[in-house]
């Protein structure tokens, strides 16, 4: 059978109707209610091509090119693709396609339009959409449109993008396959998008937003859609705020046409308070069978919800903050949508087209209609955020968070009442944004009952950071040092690729703002000790910024040019980042530990350390030390140690992945990724033992290291110190006080038996 209904599968067939659809088919099983539609399987794909003698063919093609030439693989794909799109479906394939979109229109009477979407198959599932596969064809009408789309998603498997993307990640072009879905579309009077739980926090607060006609309207940011949120433990709607949607998107024909609506349609309410707790008990369903919070699309057509599409939330902070920032009073000059939470003060930068992007520099306020993808290196260095539209799910709002950049959004006249160089506080939780600098309240006491000791631990508990705004705030966790602080968030925020830097004869500037931002945590914490790890960039991580054009592009950048072997390749990096530690150096900030990351031999140690002793950095006033995050540093740290090194910290993230052959990137094989595997674990004991043994000290800066049952494992193997994530700190420090006082009672219990006579 090479269509299947969209109810017949779930997601055990994903190798054979790809992820979509198999994702649609879980959804229906639970009883979600899912415009209906079939998939054309990826047998059929392989039948057609075989049949047709196309495969020999294109394999021929394929083989005989290379992909590292532009030239080549465009013409290559535009061969195949007309090809296929040219020779005709066996009858009986065309047939069982024309017949199922037949049953489809039966129960309307006429002739329905459908969307056409490919569905990739197991083996290109995780970066199929980046590699172009997910072709979708909306509002096709008619037997042979569907079928005339269904072959051009067939072709679409063969664009120069995802030929080069198999050929980057070794699957056999011969293996490779291509499902299609084809389901009714809906002509939604409503439509929107529903977080089940809350996108930044992931409390059981679920939001949705909404407007009239067609939901492509909100991620546009074209209208600025009503907002309302369901607070799930109280089973209560909290926030109904209606929002000014003057104009919706909806079908005329096979086209997708703007309307703008009246007055009294335009400020009217699209949710009532039945479709929202309907909506939110879908939500929860599909919530609980995928056992994590998800970003939904859904739409209502004759007073019916349907669910579009969903997909697990990605953007829920790990890092809790503590506590929301109390302010003082201050004026309030606009009110919005809190879309990313903090507070951000600056002066107000309104841009209104391309050419005005420039004005904003580091800590300004950007302010603008609706942000666009070529304002994101502005919005990087805005201090906050404010857009006249958009809702929770915007450009601004997606964006912003992810960046961690406070964000007021759908404040609808921010444009107009700012004024260039204003200075103005954004409160992104609250959605204000005020008049001037204010200051934060001070936080009122909390009554204690009983006074309760600081928890004091043989074991230090230190904590793990990389943004350097943050360091004051980690600090206040009360954290003993920085057992990690990553830099590479801090590298990826500057305005070009660090190589560009230097090629453009700009290292001092490049050594400058390295020097800014560990200079604010080593002041932060001071004087207690950060360990700041040398760069470890991936190449695929930092192709995306300005001249990271040049990154080699790698099968598994995993296991590529990253972490110390990189730096010791690109030299002149290395030292910018030695050079910009010593300034701090040199101004008294000894509170410093310098960590390699990745590093598999002793000689690497021994490199690093020649480089950081032509530097002049003095090795007596600070700490040297690596990351054990190799099987290979584990097994000869012996050899390690002989270089000299102060400290080692256990990077279980990539521990775990190197000793267990499981890519940390891979959804498909993150079930076997296991930080306590017994294997795992006789490294680190091994590293720990023998550390010990040669007065070496010892951490954890893994992910691990903010897991209690891993930490009381640590503990008793007498690891010196473990450093967290910030929201995990004060849980780890419990855990920690407690498996010591438990190894101390033992301890005595055990002198005690031995001092009761036989
Ligand atoms: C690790 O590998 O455990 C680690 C802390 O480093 P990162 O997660 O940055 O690779
Ligand atoms: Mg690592």
């Amino acid at each position: 059978m090479g269509v299947l209904w969209l109810d017949e599968v779930d997601k055990d067939d994903v190798p054979i109707v790809g992820g979509k659809a198999a994702n649609l088919g879980e959804l229906i099983r639970v009883g979600i209610p899912v415009p209906e539609g079939f998939v054309v399987d990826g047998k059929t794909f392989m039948d057609f091509l075989e049949s047709s003698g196309l495969k020999e063919k294109i394999i021929g093609i394929l083989n005989s090119i290379n992909v590292e030439d532009t030239k080549q693989l465009e013409e290559a794909s535009r061969k195949i693709r007309e090809m296929i799109e040219s020779t005709p479906m066996p009858k009986d394939v065309e047939e069982e396609i024309k017949q199922a979109y037949r049953k489809l229109c039966e129960e309307s009477g006429e002739e329905v339009f459908v969307a056409v979407r490919s569905s990739a198959t197991a083996e290109d599932l995780p970066g199929a959409s980046f590699a172009g596969q997910q072709e979708t064809y909306l509002n096709v009408r008619g037997e042979d449109e569907v079928v005339e789309k269904v072959r051009k998603c067939w072709s679409s498997l063969y664009t120069p993008r995802a030929i080069y993307y198999r050929v980057q990640k070794g699957f056999r072009h011969e293996d490779v396959s291509i499902a299609v879905v084809v389901q009714k579309m809906v002509n939604s009077e409503k439509s929107g998008v529903m977080f089940t739980s809350h996108p930044v926090t992931g409390d059981k607060i679920a939001i949705i937003e909404a407007v009239w006609g067609l939901g492509e309207a909100i991620v546009s940011g074209m209208v600025t859609p009503d907002h309302y949120e369901y607070d799930r433990v109280q089973r209560k709607i909290k926030v109904v705020k209606i929002a000014e949607k003057k104009v919706m998107l909806t079908r005329q024909d096979s086209k997708t046409v703007k309307v703008e609506l009246d007055e009294e349609k335009s400020k009217a309410r699209v949710l009532s308070d039945n479709e929202i707790e309907e909506l939110v008990k879908l939500g929860e369903i599909i919530e609980d069978h995928y056992g994590t919070p998800q970003d939904v699309e859904w739409a209502i057509e004759n007073g019916k919800i349907y669910i579009v599409q969903s997909r697990p939330i990605t953007t829920i902070r790990e890092e809790k903050r503590e506590e929301e920032v109390e302010l003082e009073e201050g004026k309030v000059l606009l009110k919005g949508l809190g879309a990313s939470p903090g507070i951000g003060i600056g002066k107000v930068k309104i841009v209104l087209s391309q050419d005005e992007i420039s004005k904003v520099e580091e800590g300004d306020v950007l302010v603008t209609t609706m942000t666009t993808p070529d304002m994101v290196p502005a919005m990087r260095k805005a201090s906050a955020i404010v857009t006249d539209e958009g809702g929770l799910t915007c450009h601004a709002a997606i964006v912003s968070r992810e960046l961690g950049v406070p964000a007021v959004v759908g404040t609808e006249k921010a444009t107009k009442v700012l004024k260039d160089g204003m200075v103005v506080t954004v409160d992104g939780d609250k959605g204000i944004v005020y008049a001037g600098a204010i200051k934060e309240k001070k936080k009122e006491e909390k009554p204690t009952v009983v006074a309760q000791a600081p928890i004091i631990t043989a074991t230090e508990v230190k904590v793990n950071i990389s943004i350097p705004d943050a360091a004051e705030r980690v600090a206040a966790t009360g954290a003993d040092g920085v057992g990690l602080f990553r830099i590479e968030h801090m590298v990826l925020g500057l305005k070009k690729h660090p190589m560009k830097y230097i090629k453009d004869g700009e290292i001092e500037e490049y050594i400058n703002e390295l020097y800014k931002g560990m200079k604010k945590v080593v002041k932060a914490f001071y004087p207690k000790p950060v360990w700041i790890r040398t760069l470890d960039a991936p190449t695929d991580e930092f192709r995306a910024m300005e001249g990271g054009e040049d990154e080699p592009i790698e099968a598994n950048p995993m296991l590529g040019f990253r972490g110390i072997r990189r730096d010791l390749r690109e030299e002149e990096h290395f030292r910018a980042e030695i050079r910009a530690i010593k300034k701090l150096v040199d101004e008294g900030y000894t509170n410093i530990g310098i960590m390699l990351p990745l590093v598999t031999s002793p000689e690497e140690v021994r490199r690093a350390k020649q480089i950081i002793m032509e530097e002049g950095l003095p090795l007596d006033k600070i700490e040297f030390g690596i990351m054990v995050e190799t099987p290979a540093a584990a097994l000869i740290i012996e050899d390690i140690i002989k270089e000299g090194i102060d400290f080692i910290s256990l990077g279980t993230n990539d521990l775990t992945q190197y000793t267990l052959a499981v890519d940390r990137n891979n959804e498909n094989v993150a079930y076997l990724y296991d930080e306590t595997h017994p294997a795992v674990m006789k490294l680190i004991e091994r590293t720990i033992k023998i550390c010990k043994k040669h007065g070496v000290k010892t951490s954890i800066c893994g992910q691990a290291g903010s897991y209690p049952h891993v930490v009381e494992k640590l503990v008793k193997m007498g690891i010196d110190s473990v450093s967290a994530n910030p929201d995990a700190v004060q849980r780890i420090r419990e855990v920690v006080a407690r498996v010591e006082r438990k190894l101390m009672l033992d301890k005595l219990r055990e002198k005690e038996l031995e001092n009761i006579p036989e």
